[in-house]
Order: C-alpha cells, then sequence, then structure tokens
C-alpha cells in the first residue's frame, strides 16, 4: 500500500535528518578546528617575520655600536700620542684626525638612538603578539581534545543509525527511495511533507482542491505543484476508549 509507503518514507526523513544534524555539527566542529589552526599558523608566521626582522635590526645596532667602540678606541690612542709629539705639525694632524673621528661618531651615535628606538618599539609589537599566539594556543590545547572527543561521538551516533536506516529503507520501494534521495538533497533535507491541511507545510502554498484530494486517497505519489515535494497525508489515529 502507498500509504505505508509514504508513512515509512517519513520515518526515513526522521532518521536522514537525524544523521544530517550529526554531519552538520561535525562540518561545523571540523570547520572550527581548521579556523583555530589557520589562526594559530597565521599568527606564528607573523611572529616569526617579527622576530626576523627584530634580529636584524639588533645586527644593525651591534655593527654600530662595535664601530663607535673601535673609532673611541683609536681617537684615545691618538690622544695618548698627543703628549708625545714632537712638533706642532704633528699635534695639529692628531688634533684634526681626533676632530674627524668625533664627528664622525656623532653621526653614527644618532643612527644609534635612532635604531634602538625602533629595536625598542619592534620589541612590544614582538612581546604583544607572542603573548596572543601564546593565548591562542592554550585555549586551542584545551579545546582540541574536546573538539575531537565530540566529533568521534557524533561519529558514533551516525554508526547507531545505520541498521535502522537501510532496514527501514529495505521496505520501500526503490524507485520511491531514488526520488526521495534526490529530492532530500535538493530540498536542504525535507522531501516528504507530512500534511493535514491543504497548505504543503514545506513552502506554505495552498495545495489545489483537486490535487488536495488526490493526496487525501494517498494511491499515488503527489508532488507539491509549488516546490516538487513529496506530499503525505497522515490520516490522525482515532481515539480509542473515547467519551462514555
Ligand atoms: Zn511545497
Amino acid at each position: 500500500m502507498l500509504r505505508e509507503q509514504l508513512e515509512t518514507l517519513a520515518v526515513l526523513q526522521g532518521i536522514d535528518l537525524e544523521v544530517k544534524e550529526h554531519k552538520d555539527a561535525q562540518t561545523e566542529r571540523r570547520q572550527e578546528m581548521e579556523t583555530r589552526e589557520r589562526d594559530i599558523a597565521r599568527l606564528a608566521a607573523e611572529v616569526k617575520t617579527l622576530k626576523e626582522t627584530w634580529e636584524e635590526r639588533d645586527r644593525v645596532r651591534r655593527d654600530k655600536e662595535q664601530v663607535i667602540h673601535d673609532a673611541n678606541r683609536k681617537a684615545t690612542d691618538k690622544r695618548m700620542r698627543m703628549s708625545h709629539v714632537k712638533n706642532l705639525k704633528e699635534l695639529q694632524a692628531l688634533q684634526r684626525e681626533i676632530g674627524v673621528i668625533k664627528e664622525s661618531n656623532a653621526i653614527l651615535e644618532e643612527e644609534l638612538i635612532e635604531v634602538m628606538t625602533d629595536l625598542e618599539e619592534h620589541e612590544g609589537i614582538l612581546k604583544q603578539k607572542e603573548e596572543e599566539l601564546t593565548g591562542l594556543q592554550d585555549d586551542w590545547n584545551q579545546r582540541k581534545g574536546p573538539l575531537v572527543q565530540e566529533i568521534a561521538d557524533l561519529e558514533h551516533k551516525i554508526d547507531q543509525t545505520r541498521d535502522l536506516r537501510a532496514s527501514t529503507a529495505s521496505r520501500l520501494n526503490d524507485d520511491l527511495v531514488g526520488r526521495y534521495e534526490l529530492l532530500f538533497n535538493r530540498r536542504g533535507g525535507t522531501a516528504v511533507v507530512v500534511v493535514s491541511s491543504a497548505i504543503c507545510q514545506a513552502c506554505y502554498m495552498n495545495i489545489p482542491p483537486q490535487l488536495w484530494n488526490d493526496v487525501l486517497r494517498n494511491e499515488r505519489v503527489n508532488l507539491c505543484p509549488s516546490c516538487q515535494r513529496i506530499l503525505f497525508y497522515n490520516p490522525p489515529v482515532p481515539e480509542q476508549g473515547g467519551q462514555p
């Protein structure tokens, strides 16, 4: 009987909707995993670049410090030689040389201050980003285990419905199952609409009177003219016992 077939089809849809819900929940969790891991990777890359830039600037700082240090030593040497000079010409030459060193050191020192200011700024940003990264990683370390478990639990629930789904589908006509599955996938999980009045409960369009009569008879597969879903009229179960 078609009525029974449609009724079973509605049961099958109930199972499929449950599976779909579990699968959607799994997808959501997998996306959360991807998003978190991608965010961490992106921030880790940013921290790495910042560190490299900082190291490069720090090398520049050390080089400049070394040059200044060497120049100062040279100036000190020259100053010491000044007490052993034999004539004024030699003294003036040493004074000039010391003057040149002082001038170039003054420029280098200014550059050094700039580099150090830059370094400090970089250090602040780097520290902030490193803390942010640690926070993300800590959060993720706590969330990862439960998330993996949730996905496994959902998989288990999906597995549990497999036998019931197979036995339910085996009671159905293959053509009907085929049409149903096509609709289920195309129509976002509602292929069979259980109707109790002449309104499609999926798209809320009125069912024309002639079609509604056909639906009430449950003698053939009737589709909603608007959304093409299978319409199934499930007559109300008469109350047992009733009023005295
Ligand atoms: Zn409809």
